[in-house]
């Protein structure tokens, strides 16, 4: 019979074990942990949404939208997408869900989101995001909020030094419309120092220049008007509002007047968590107030804020999480001991003592499998041991080992 190759990831997935795992749940935790202290509700959305849900709301000129989604036809010939971001689930399910009844409406989720990039370190096909909206909200403070959320969170990880974060307000429509008009004058100036792609924006969206990743187009950027020449006072007394309540928390914030999202549909508060250890992979956590894009779907207008961070990225940054341990290691010797283990195992698992089992060799294979685990006690039982309703318990930092009743091991393992 031919041999069957055994089949390899799809390019760009990943399959975790070990600390790699670890830390990627470290970093769920931590998320979940700080997502509770700011009242941010538990959602799921699905993977799946029609194509027109991220074409409409991303804009048909950003990266995602003309080369990175995954996209096709199910088999009833209907297009969908796999996720490639959240928020623009979360907006659709807003509008189909009756969710607008709860505005101002915070909400939290996590989990894959799928890009068809080139994979390099910190940049994967499928990769994971944590993501926390603020939907309904036109107030600053909601800005200031997931500001703050981000913070706490980055601040929990132990990435408070490492991640800074650079903010900027991409104003209000006639700020946006005023700007756009002297970048397209600005960049339309150098259009030849352009790389192709820069060029190709220009007419359709002159703004996404600024988020080019081709070096040669950065002079060009450098020397380009700022957003300030251009604000409305409305403009800058949002964005003041939203400074003030970062600093009164001293939150510590780097002003990035260049900054714009590679997303079309936002407003004012734009905004990454940078950090220069991961090269080229350097913004963690990014967001921004996208007002015009729940009305983008066909839904009232509704001011909205939000960001998503990278899971993996985070992952790499924080510190090697201790790794999970069991409290005791069973040990049976013997036919007979070997099915009183079952009992005794299920019994200790049900009253909430981490434990596992040896099972596999001799004496000496087990009790060397048993201090591999880095469980605290091995619980020893052989035909004795089964007369005299006792284990041997081996502490497996000191060697002491002493006889306990069954009755009392769980009280043994907890000393
Ligand atoms: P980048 O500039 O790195 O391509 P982006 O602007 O496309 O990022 P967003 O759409 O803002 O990223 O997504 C939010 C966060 O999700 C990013 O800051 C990053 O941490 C993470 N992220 C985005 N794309 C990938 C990817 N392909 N692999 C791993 N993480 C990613
Ligand atoms: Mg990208």
């Amino acid at each position: 019979m031919a041999k069957i190759q055994p089949p390899q990831p799809v390019r760009g997935t990943q399959s975790m074990l070990g600390e790699e795992a670890d830390r990627f749940h470290a970093v769920v935790a931590a998320f979940d942990r700080v997502r509770r202290l700011f009242g941010f509700k538990r959602v799921e959305v699905p993977v799946l949404e029609q194509t027109a849900v991220f074409a409409r709301s991303l804009g048909e000129t950003t990266d995602v939208v003309s080369k990175e989604m995954y996209s096709f036809k199910d088999r009833s010939g209907d297009s969908v997408t796999m996720r490639p971001e959240f928020t623009a689930g979360i907006a659709r399910a807003y509008l189909s869900e009756g969710w607008q009844q709860f505005a101002p409406l915070k909400v939290a989720t996590h989990g894959p989101a799928f890009r068809y990039e080139r994979p390099q370190k910190g940049r994967f096909r499928q990769f994971h995001q944590l993501d926390a909206e603020i939907l309904g909200a036109a107030e600053p403070q909601a800005d200031v909020e997931v500001l703050l959320f981000a913070d706490q969170l980055l601040k929990e990880l132990g990435l408070g030094e490492t991640a800074v974060l650079k903010l900027n307000t991409l104003g209000d429509p006639e700020t946006r419309r005023a700007w756009r008009d002297a970048l397209h004058e600005h960049f339309q100036g150098h259009r030849d120092a352009l790389s192709e792609e820069s060029r190709e924006r220009l007419e359709r969206n002159p703004v996404r220049i600024l988020d080019s990743k081709v070096h040669g187009d950065w002079p060009v950027i450098d020397s380009a008007p700022v957003i300030d020449d251009f604000l409305t006072s409305e403009a800058g007394e949002f964005f003041g509002a939203v400074t003030a309540g970062l600093d009164s928390a001293a939150v510590r914030w780097e002003r990035a007047p260049r900054l714009v999202r590679g997303l079309d549909y936002y407003r004012h508060t734009a905004f990454e968590f940078m950090t220069d250890t991961l090269g080229a992979q350097g913004t963690v956590l990014a967001g921004g107030r996208y007002d015009g894009l729940v009305e983008a779907l066909g839904g009232p207008h509704t001011p909205a804020i939000g960001w998503a961070a990278g899971i993996e990225r985070l992952s790499m940054m924080i510190a090697a999480p201790e790794p999970e341990r069991p409290e005791a290691v069973l040990v049976p010797l013997g036919e007979r001991a070997q099915a009183a283990a079952v009992r005794l195992l299920a019994d200790l698992r049900l009253r909430g003592i981490a434990i596992d089992m040896a099972y596999r060799g001799n004496m000496k294979k087990r009790m060397q499998r048993a201090a591999a685990t880095g469980a605290g006690f091995a619980l020893i039982i052989g035909e004795d041991e089964l007369e005299a309703e006792a284990a041997q318990v081996k502490d497996l930092k000191t060697g002491e080992q002493r006889a306990v009743a069954f009755a009392l091991l769980e009280a043994s393992i907890r000393a």
